[in-house]
């Protein structure tokens, strides 16, 4: 123990001090190895292995143990056992095998497998991923050992999000030693870095319970904008009000168990809504702490009678939630994406930022396709987040060192003197240190040693967009790497005009100007630059023959794979608007309505009666609030039944267009019905008190 270490950090974790401890030291050290470098695991040890970890969860309390996956529903899964073992009449042990460890069968018949599976063949298969360690996950009454797995069909195809993953990783990682080797780099170990920042909402328990529309579909469907919103920016990192803060630290405290590194906690843009963000780590232990993260905080919430919505879009008018994916390249520990001092790591900087560059604009669709999503959709192109266009933010010396490769001209280099840019040979001009401007409109930035992608949604598993990454980067890699291999001569020569017939060939897809401004989606259709506006067409690009050749030449996704993902989207995509397009129904018709109406017939009533006395005053106001509410309940009769119209015929464009047009009229009713009879908690009220 070192001075000021953090105790509890990781003791929640069978992490290599606990294997240490608990392990007979051969086997100890041969686990720790395949961890480290992702080897696969000697099955004469796993016996051994279990029981050791068997022995550290249950000195930490558990009682069972699960395998636990990350289908592709979006969320986990888990399911337990107990170690125990009867032996004999009222007697039992506590056993876990090396089978037990290594693999896993489950009746998959309720994931979704987009025609993988058929229910016949509804077996499943987990399968232990020793790269992310065993973790417990505690709760009142005891706790569970959890062992993150990857979930396959009985034919092999990968039914999660963790599989295609793992391979993209492989995948990149051949890419990136193949390109270092051009540069005479020695073979070392690559790893792939993420930083997720999460954002989501807190809302106050009792509100919830009264919005069936959050319980149901984790959104408002209806709700007036307040007066009041996020106009003022006074909630962006403003003090953190004590309830929240007393939530913050019990989830970091719970996080830190686990070893995840949180780090950064902050309020976010819209009220009501914060921001969580860990330490970088390699990408698929960070992918999965994303995951926990997610739980973690769902749960902490639910313990202090508030709600964490991690919806996109929970509320209407104030920005949505998103998970900005942070993500580099090390080679040999160091970051690919960190323009060096001498002129050969500058020109490898080069190389692997142009190979980003290219692989953005070639398969921008490919990295659109893995934000799509129902929740998303309310998000993209809206205040303050990404619009559904790909591009890449440079920043302005990043644009210049640009310019002056696109011209071979001479550039002003650090020194200030003029000179001519020659790649691998001079030092390059002024690079960004660390001081990048910032520009938050863009989907792609560059932030100084990484890029982040701040498409993704709040909801989603990083999985989804760090794969796609990973190919397409492999893919433009080992494209240029061909491309020197057919070059004969100097290698310098032949680099420097490679970059530049790339920067020239793919710069489109660099835009630093404002993403928010209507005049960009103009712009970047001039560009020929995609924009996939919502789900369906985000998806289409999974069955793209391009993009499916792509993936199976990478061993990431088979063609059967990419056409279950199509299937899988769309439906949940179908499922989630008619939910909501239900939820829309019911509460205008069985809350709404009635309170409506009751106020109306009070209002024509009390009309009448004044008529009759004839009453002076009060007549016209009275007169002009019956017509007011008269009209709107006509509206919303209508309205009502064009939506049931559209549920009952299933389309969802025209589902979505009956929910907003319904929407219209309960907002506006909102305004006008007695605020005491509102059936629903508003937003003032959510997104403020708590
Ligand atoms: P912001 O984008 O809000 O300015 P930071 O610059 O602090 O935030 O970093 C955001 C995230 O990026 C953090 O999770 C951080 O750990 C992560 N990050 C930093 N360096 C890397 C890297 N080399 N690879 C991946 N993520 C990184
Ligand atoms: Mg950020």
């Amino acid at each position: 123990m070192t001075d000021g270490e953090l105790e509890s950090y990781g003791a929640d974790v069978f992490s290599e001090r606990a294997i240490r401890r608990h392990l007979p030291k051969a086997v100890a050290t041969k686990l720790i190895a395949t961890m480290r470098d992702s080897r696969p695991l000697d099955p004469t040890i796993a016996d051994a292995v279990a029981e050791g970890m068997k022995n550290w969860a249950i000195e930490n309390g558990a009682t069972h143990f699960t395998h636990w996956f990350q289908p592709m529903t979006g969320g986990t899964a888990e399911k337990h056992d107990a170690f125990l073992e009867p032996v004999g009449p009222a007697k039992a042990v506590q056993r876990f095998s090396g089978r037990n460890l290594i693999g896993g069968e489950a009746d998959a018949s309720s994931f979704p497998s987009g025609g993988l599976r058929s229910t016949f063949e509804a077996r499943g298969y987990t399968a232990w991923d020793p790269t992310s360690p065993a973790f417990i996950k505690r709760h009142e009454n005891g706790a569970t050992l959890c062992i993150p797995t990857a979930f396959c069909s009985f034919t092999g195809d990968t039914l999660d999000m963790k599989t295609p993953l793992l391979r993209s990783i492989q995948a990149v990682s051949r890419a990136t030693e193949r390109l270092m080797g051009k540069f005479g780099k020695p073979a070392a170990h690559v790893e792939i870095t993420l930083g997720a920042e999460q954002e989501y909402f807190l809302v106050d328990r009792r509100f919830y319970l009264k919005r069936p529309d959050l319980l149901q579909a984790g959104r408002t469907v209806f709700g007036a904008a307040p007066a009041k919103h996020q106009q003022l920016d006074d909630h962006y990192f403003g003090s953190i009000r004590p309830r929240v803060l007393k939530f913050m630290t019990e989830v970091e405290q719970r996080l830190w168990r686990l070893g995840i590194p949180a780090k950064t906690r902050h309020n976010e843009v819209a009220p009501a809504q914060f921001e969580l963000a860990p330490m970088f780590e390699s990408l698929n232990l960070a992918v999965d702490h994303n995951m926990m993260i997610m739980e973690v905080l769902r749960q902490t919430a639910e313990k202090n009678d508030l709600v964490c919505l991690l919806h996109e879009k929970p509320f209407e008018g104030v920005n949505g939630s998103g998970k900005h994916c942070n993500w580099s390249i090390a080679y040999g520990g160091r970051n690919l994406l960190t323009p060096g001092d001498d002129p050969r790591e500058n020109a490898i900087f080069l190389t692997v930022l142009l190979s980003v560059i290219r692989a953005i604009d070639k398969h921008a669709d490919v990295l659109r396709m893995t934000t799509a999503g129902a929740g998303n959709d309310h998000r993209l192109g809206a205040n303050e987040a990404p619009p559904a266009i790909i591009s890449i933010f440079l920043g302005d010396e990043l644009n210049a060192v640009l310019d002056a490769i696109e011209q071979g001209r001479r550039g002003t280099g650090r020194s200030g003197k003029k000179c001519k840019l020659r790649i691998g040979v001079d030092t390059l001009p002024a690079l960004p240190k660390d001081t990048t401007d910032r520009n938050r409109t863009s989907p792609f930035a560059f932030t100084g040693n990484k890029f982040e992608f701040r498409a993704p949604g709040s909801s989603q598993n990083c999985a989804r967009s760090q794969t796609a990454l990973n190919t397409i980067v492999a893919e433009s890699m080992d494209a240029i790497c061909d491309k020197l291999e057919a070059m004969k001569g100097d290698f310098n020569e032949n680099l420097q005009k490679l970059l530049q017939r790339l920067v020239k060939a793919h710069r489109r897809v660099v835009f630093s100007g404002d993403g928010y401004s209507s005049d960009w989606p103009k712009e970047a259709a001039g560009r020929g630059l995609p924009n996939l506006r919502d789900t369906p067409a985000a998806l289409e690009p999974l069955r793209d023959p391009a993009n499916v050749a792509l993936f199976s030449k990478y061993g990431v996704l088979s063609e059967t794979e990419m056409a279950s993902r199509w299937e899988i989207g769309m439906e949940d995509y179908r499922r989630r608007i008619r939910i909501e397009a239900g939820i829309s129904l019911e509460i205008a018709r069985s809350m709404v309505r009635p309170v409506v109406a009751d106020e109306f017939s009070r209002l024509a009533a009390a009309l009448g009666r004044a008529k009759a006395d004839g009453l002076r005053t009060g007549i016209k106001g009275l007169k002009a609030l019956c017509l007011k509410l008269g009209a709107c309940l006509d509206d919303l009769h209508v309205k009502c039944d064009t939506l049931e119209g559209a549920l009952a015929r299933g389309g969802h464009e025209e589902q979505i267009a009956a929910e907003n047009d319904l929407r219209k009229t309960v907002d506006r009713l909102e305004g006008l019905v007695d605020d005491a009879r509102w059936p629903l908690p508003k937003y003032r009220e959510m997104l403020f008190v708590y």
